[in-house]
């Protein structure tokens, strides 16, 4: 039977309530798949700073190695937003990220049709939506140097090397490869030279992959499109500053931050995580949405593990879940039979789950 390992961290706010959800339907696919999930379940976030004086204990790191994959909620919280910026839980996320070299940020977003309504923008526009926004997640502008401030000024430097585009430029080429055969590189050529080299280097890769389509887009220009017609895009190649806003932009076409999960990818080990927070303001209330992390497990599933067949049953779980009107609490304006709890919903969809014929 294959048996995998898997490091499990929970953080802060909602984190353990939709980790414990997303381990419920993990196990009920494993079970009717015949493999075996062996959790280890390590600190990281506020919590971690609380019981080891830092966000990101070596622990935590050690095992996260040693994992076939990473499942993770959310840190962070008022409580720790006083702190000296390395104590803080984000500053623990982003040495995670930088440590397990994940410089790939996987975020699909798709639509529900029984969520259809939940979005603000009009059912034409965004019914069958289904793009993903590759991000490069270790470079940038959030990490180069020179950076600083004095009294009167501030300064980041956005900076990519050939290598840095071309390891993310054929993680977007592939995945295009599984799916619509298109590709949108968006930066801002006419005007930075760092995008002038992007642009170049994605050229480049691009011939290795004739079947792709693919294009170039502005940045300003895709954050428009992305609102007036978010169908044309199948994969959206993008750097990191630019991913950060354009992949929030688009997890709002869905209707709620709940539903949409993300895998980021490197040469080690994958993170899956949902792309929301850790939610303080309704943590341990038993009402936060748990899809966005039951979606993230079927990624790690699928990308991680390779068991596409328990990856296809969970996501069709939890459109069954949908079509029979369930919802929690943050979609339940939007023809909900019955509004269920964090922990009644991942019983629901693990139930379905567990039922799923592939
Ligand atoms: P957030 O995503 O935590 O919450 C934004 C809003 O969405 C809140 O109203 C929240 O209740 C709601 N929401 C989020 N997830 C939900 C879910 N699963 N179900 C229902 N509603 C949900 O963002 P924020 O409020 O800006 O940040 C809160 C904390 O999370 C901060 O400390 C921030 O730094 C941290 N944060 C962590 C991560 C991460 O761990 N990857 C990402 C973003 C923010």
């Amino acid at each position: 039977m294959a048996s995998y390992k898997i490091a499990l961290i929970k953080g802060d706010g909602i984190g353990p309530e939709i980790i414990d959800e997303a381990v419920k339907v993990l196990d009920a696919v494993a079970a009717c798949e015949g493999f075996e999930l062996d959790y280890e379940e390590v600190l990281m976030g506020g919590i971690a700073y609380d019981v080891h004086g830092d966000p990101l204990p070596q622990e935590t790191i050690t095992v996260a190695m040693e994992s076939d994959a990473v499942l993770f909620g959310a840190i962070g919280g008022e409580k720790w937003d006083t702190l000296p910026r390395e104590k803080r839980p984000e500053s623990g996320l982003l040495r995670f990220r930088k440590e397990l070299g994940v410089f790939a940020n996987l975020r699909p977003a798709t639509v529900y049709d029984e969520l259809i309504n939940a979005s603000s923008l009009k059912p034409e526009i965004i019914k069958g939506v289904d793009l993903m926004v590759v991000r490069e997640l270790i470079g940038g502008i959030y990490f180069g140097e020179p950076k600083g401030r004095d009294e009167n000024k501030g300064w980041n430097t956005m900076v990519y090397s050939r290598f840095e585009v071309n390891r993310i430029a054929h993680v977007a080429f592939k995945l295009a490869m599984q799916r619509d055969k298109r590709v949108c590189s968006v930066d801002k050529a006419n005007v930075l030279d760092v995008s002038q080299l992007w642009r170049e280097e994605v050229e480049e890769v691009a011939k290795e992959y004739p079947e792709v389509k693919l294009s170039h887009m502005y940045v300003d220009n895709a954050a428009m499109q992305l609102i007036r017609d978010p169908k044309q895009f199948d994969v959206m190649l993008t750097g990191n500053i630019f991913g950060d806003i354009l992949s929030d932009e688009a997890s709002m076409l869905s209707g709620s931050i709940g539903l949409l999960p993300s895998a980021s990818i490197g040469s080690k080990v994958g993170v899956y995580e949902p792309i929301h927070g850790s939610a303080p303001d309704i943590a341990g209330q038993g009402i936060a949405n748990p899809i966005a992390t039951i979606a993230s497990a079927s990624m790690m599933l699928r990308y991680a593990l390779k068991e596409t067949r328990a990856a296809d049953k969970i996501d069709m779980a939890i459109t069954k879940a949908l079509k029979e009107g369930y919802r929690t609490k943050d979609i339940s304006m939007y023809d909900a039979k019955e509004v269920c709890s964090t922990s009644e919903m991942g019983s629901i969809i693990a139930n379905y789950a567990a039922q799923c014929k592939h």
